[in-house]
């Protein structure tokens, strides 16, 4: 089965065509094409929306499908909100409720409903699938995702911690193939030492443009570092992650700011980039290497806020068995790696120097062999676990 799987940014467009075997494992060469379209909207660009974005993959398509129909789309879409929790076969009410859920995720979400309808202009007989971030997290308990407020916030206006709808029983051990970042990399991991998926403790650090951490237990998650929007929770690219909300009622109140700016102000401008003047990690470690300071402050920032969710998620999971980077920093940044492991010396966790230096393709263990909890590095896959997720509901 061919899969085209399409990650939509608010001005990029990520895709992978993909080729499932008939059990839904990747084939022999799963990926058949590959790429990306960028500054989408941006004047000048000559790529005015995602419809036209659209075109230029489809020109790129026609040459690796060899005449053959892509027979499903996938769509990565970041927050389902309390109704998504399993990936969904697009009609158009489900791409309103994708919208209407913007608040939640107002960098993503209008994103990926433009792509869905611009795909579904382009191919109306092609079955698309959604695949949202938020619903692997459905197994948190309450406490970890309710908020200290007076309750009728979350039963009137549904302000809680997401990656999380209404509590359900959990579902039984283990769960499907697939799914999300976290869920693949948790199986990977789980396989990696050894121990049965329904029985795995971990701490998963995702750490990408976008970062976060998710606390396993049993193989599920019970707890995660963004919040109500993936706004919370570690230091990212250009989002701030935690604060005091104090802060963004004194912002109001005493600067000027008002809520567009604020959105602006800590979901686009802050982070590394606010810190540290760059978004991308590979030059905020280049400029902190070759001594600017601001770079090392916001490397140390960021290591120190990762260490103190590390320690809390040990605590959260009952002892964790592993942890666990993965995405573009998590895989491919010792140096960060290095950091952030510096500062877990108090769990008894060591690592060696060399293994996390090493350049190595699988999961792979970068923890000394005395260290109190194995440290691995697992490459995720998202297009996979996207792609056989809609493998299974268009089959
Ligand atoms: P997302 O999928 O969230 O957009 P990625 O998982 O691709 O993001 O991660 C992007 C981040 O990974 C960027 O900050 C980039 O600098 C970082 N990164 C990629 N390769 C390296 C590398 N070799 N060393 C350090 N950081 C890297």
């Amino acid at each position: 089965m061919l899969v085209l799987v399409i990650n939509s940014g608010s001005s990029s467009l990520k895709y992978q065509l993909r080729e499932l075997a008939d059990d839904g494992t990747d084939a022999p060469v799963p990926v058949l094409a590959q790429g990306l379209v960028e500054r989408i909207g941006v004047p000048g660009s000559g790529v005015p929306d995602h419809a036209a974005a659209l075109e230029q993959v489809e020109a790129e398509l026609a040459e690796a499908t060899g005449g053959r129909t892509i027979d499903a789309a996938g769509h990565r879409v970041v927050h389902g909100g309390e109704r998504f929790t399993a990936p969904a076969r697009v009609t158009n009410e489900v791409i309103r409720a994708i919208e209407r859920l913007a608040p939640l995720a107002p960098l993503h979400n209008p994103a990926a409903a433009q792509g869905l309808r611009a795909m579904a202009e382009r191919w109306p007989d092609m079955p698309q699938v959604v695949v949202f971030d938020t619903s692997f997290h459905q197994t948190m308990p309450r406490e970890a995702w309710q908020y200290a407020l007076p309750d009728e916030v979350y039963t009137e206006h549904g302000i809680r911690r997401y990656g999380f709808p209404r509590p359900r029983p959990p579902p039984p051990p283990p769960p499907p193939p697939g799914g999300t970042s976290h869920d693949l990399v948790t199986g990977l991991a789980a396989e990696h030492l050894g121990i049965p998926r329904g029985e795995f403790r971990a701490v998963v650090l995702h750490l990408g443009n976008g970062a976060s951490a998710t606390a396993i237990r049993d193989g599920v998650s019970v707890d995660t570092s963004m919040g109500y929007t993936p706004l919370a929770g570690l230091v990212m690219g250009t989002r701030s992650g935690d604060l005091d909300p104090s802060v963004v009622t004194h912002l109001m109140r005493n600067h000027g700011y008002d809520a567009e700016e604020l959105d602006t102000l800590m979901n686009r401008r802050s982070g590394l980039l606010g810190l540290a003047g760059e978004a991308d990690m590979r030059q905020v470690l280049e400029n902190a290497a070759s001594g600017d300071g601001r770079a090392r402050n916001a490397l140390d920032v960021a290591s120190y806020r990762l260490a103190k969710y590390v320690g809390g998620y040990h605590v959260a999971v009952g002892g964790a068995q592993a942890i666990v980077f993965t995405a573009g920093i998590g895989e491919n940044s010792a140096p960060f790696r290095a950091r952030v492991l510096d500062r877990l010396g108090a769990l008894g966790v060591a690592y060696d120097a060399e293994a996390n230096r090493a350049r190595v393709a699988g999961p792979h263990t970068i923890s000394a062999p005395e260290s109190a909890i194995p440290v691995l590095v697992v490459p995720t896959d998202e297009e996979q676990a996207i792609a056989r997720l809609t493998w299974e509901l268009a089959r």
